[in-house]
């Protein structure tokens, strides 16, 4: 069904609560198996209606931000989705507790189950008020960032708006950007060390009353860390150190060398092209051409869900006025449909929607047909997997949208990989000290944090910036504050796209082979038996990056 046929009506939230009061009471009192069953069918119908209308709500709402209706049902579904969980919550609750569990394990796989227990430990009515602490403090923290209001030359100018400058070819006004940037954040240091030293206290009193050591331990039960822990984490870090950093130190040279300065300052570091950086060619049509081109020359299954995509509408990425900021992919349930929403500016970026969006879409579409829902996703890393690993399967492409550009365009892709993956480790490893030792002061936080960039980008030289250079980075890296010990999934995924990479550039088919598998598996394995599935190590075996990262050094070594 076409995007625009697809029909919205708010959701009788009433009825739908009614409704799952009734199959979580006949999964209670199930005399037979068939009952179970037939509730799960109940619930999955349930679910994927009311996941959709909220969906679309939101979708239209974000394409015209001064559309009154949909802004209206979005705040409604604000208003009415926390009960909504509530009764999701104690529907799987019914379930995970019924007499017919071992069947429903020999049917749908353990792991659903173990995944369930971990959400369930996770929480308990005597840390809702915790809960809502820590939610206002993170707000808190958006609320400070997006108050911004930075004078830059003549411009009245908020954090991403900043952003060009540090990007621009002039290096002291990228200099004179970041020193901007950095003054803003050290006006507000003491909010920002407020802030977080109470997020950290709060967080560690909620794992506390759980009955955690830590709230480093409840933290993974939270990103549902079925089958790695922070001892793992641990060591994968200390490979990136030895394995990973080093090929970043000789990387940071080179473009050193590329843009003909003396020393590389921090205010140098995405600054990769004297001419700038690669950009494609042609309007969004063409862009949106290429990409069709591409997904139909790649594989029949590509092929089959790029039709799928442009001949629903399930695109909207040509910015618009009215348009949220930003980009994501969803999935609308009902219709089985992926939905891509993204604001192409001329950068890269633009290729990224119909690379990295476009793979997280691709996976969705695979697992169309799964009978749960519960089972369609994977955990997070390996969901970036999928995106990640086609950023590079779409290498073979990339002529079609950069032109004779695309070496540069390669370059500055595995480039970022590999630089990326020591810093991510530094923000992961900042935050499991940060909890494991919660009553540091915030002057110690920094000097922490200082103190493994000496680790993890030696190569960093802060020239003396404000901020920057006084061990508080971390502050401006929201993941800190929002999303606790969300960022190492990107390192993992970061290193599994690369031995995809390094795969494809010995046997094209033999790699996507392997991908499709990890793909096609959806949720209804692990992590680390995805990557069994598809014949490749895990990011915790010992030795497993350096295969991969040889690989990379020598393709950027001959480019
Ligand atoms: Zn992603």
């Amino acid at each position: 069904m076409k995007f625009s046929e697809m029909k919205y009506k708010r959701l009788d939230v009433k009825s739908v609560l009614a409704e799952y009061e009734k199959i979580t009471d006949a999964v209670s009192d199930a005399q037979s198996f068939d009952e179970v069953l037939a509730a799960i069918a109940r619930h999955e119908s349930l679910l994927a209606e009311a996941q959709t209308m909220m969906t679309l709500a939101e979708i239209r709402a974000s394409i015209d931000t001064t559309d009154e209706f949909y802004e209206a049902e979005k705040a409604f579904y604000d208003e009415n989705e926390p009960v909504f969980e509530e009764k999701l919550q104690e529907f799987m609750l019914a379930l995970y507790q019924c007499d017919f569990v071992d069947r429903l394990k020999e049917k749908y796989g353990e792991l659903l189950f173990i995944n369930m227990e971990m959400m369930l430990k996770t929480f308990s009515p005597a840390i809702i008020g915790d809960l809502q602490r820590e939610n206002a403090l993170v707000t808190e923290y958006q609320k400070l960032v997006a108050s911004a209001q930075i004078s830059f030359r003549g411009e009245t100018l908020n954090i991403s708006e900043l952003g060009k400058y540090k990007h621009d070819a002039d290096r002291q006004v990228r200099r004179a950007a970041y020193e901007a940037e950095g003054g803003f954040y050290l006006e507000h240091s003491g909010e920002l060390d407020r802030i977080f030293d109470e997020l950290v206290k709060c967080r560690s009193l909620i794992a506390e009353k759980l009955g955690f050591e830590s709230f480093t331990q409840l933290a993974y039960y939270r990103r549902t860390r079925n089958c790695y822990n922070a001892e793992m984490v641990k060591k994968f870090r200390e490979m990136v150190v030895s394995d990973i950093m080093p090929i970043a130190v000789g990387l940071k040279e080179r473009q050193r060398e590329r843009i003909g300065v003396d020393k590389l300052y921090f205010y140098d570091d995405v600054f990769s092209f004297k001419e700038g950086n690669p950009k494609p060619q042609g309007t969004p049509g063409d862009i949106l051409a290429a990409g069709r081109k591409m997904y139909e020359e790649m594989s029949p299954e590509t092929a089959e869900f790029i039709d799928f995509m442009y001949s629903n509408e399930l695109l909207d990425v040509v910015a618009k006025k009215g348009k949220a900021v930003g980009g994501y992919c969803t999935t609308l349930m009902k219709y089985k449909a992926p939905f891509i929403f993204s604001n192409f500016n001329g950068t890269s970026g633009d290729v990224d929607v119909l690379t990295h969006e476009a793979g997280h879409a691709f996976a969705a579409y695979m697992a169309k047909d799964f009978e749960l829902i519960e089972l369609m996703n994977p955990t997070m890393e390996s969901c970036e997997c999928h995106s990640m690993s086609m950023e590079f399967f779409a290498w073979k492409w990339l002529p079609l949208f950069y032109g004779e550009d695309f070496k540069r365009a390669q370059l500055e892709h595995l480039a970022d990989c590999v630089t990326f993956i020591p810093y991510g480790s530094m923000v992961d490893h900042f935050q499991h000290i940060m909890y494991d030792e919660p009553e540091l002061t915030p002057a110690q936080r920094n000097e922490k944090w200082a103190q493994l960039e000496k680790i993890y980008r030696p190569y960093v030289d802060f020239d003396g910036l404000p901020f920057y250079g006084e061990g508080r980075g971390w502050q401006r890296q929201i993941h800190i504050y929002e999303y606790p010990f969300y960022y190492i999934d990107y390192c993992l995924a970061q290193t599994v796209a690369l031995k995809f990479w390094a795969l494809s550039q010995k046997d094209y088919a033999d790699a996507w082979h392997r991908y499709t598998a990890f793909v096609r598996e959806g949720g209804r394995k692990t992590f680390t038996q995805l990557c069994e599935t598809a014949g490749i190590e895990d990011p915790f075996t010992a030795g497993s990056l350096k295969d991969a990262a040889k690989t990379a050094q020598q393709f950027l070594e001959n480019i």
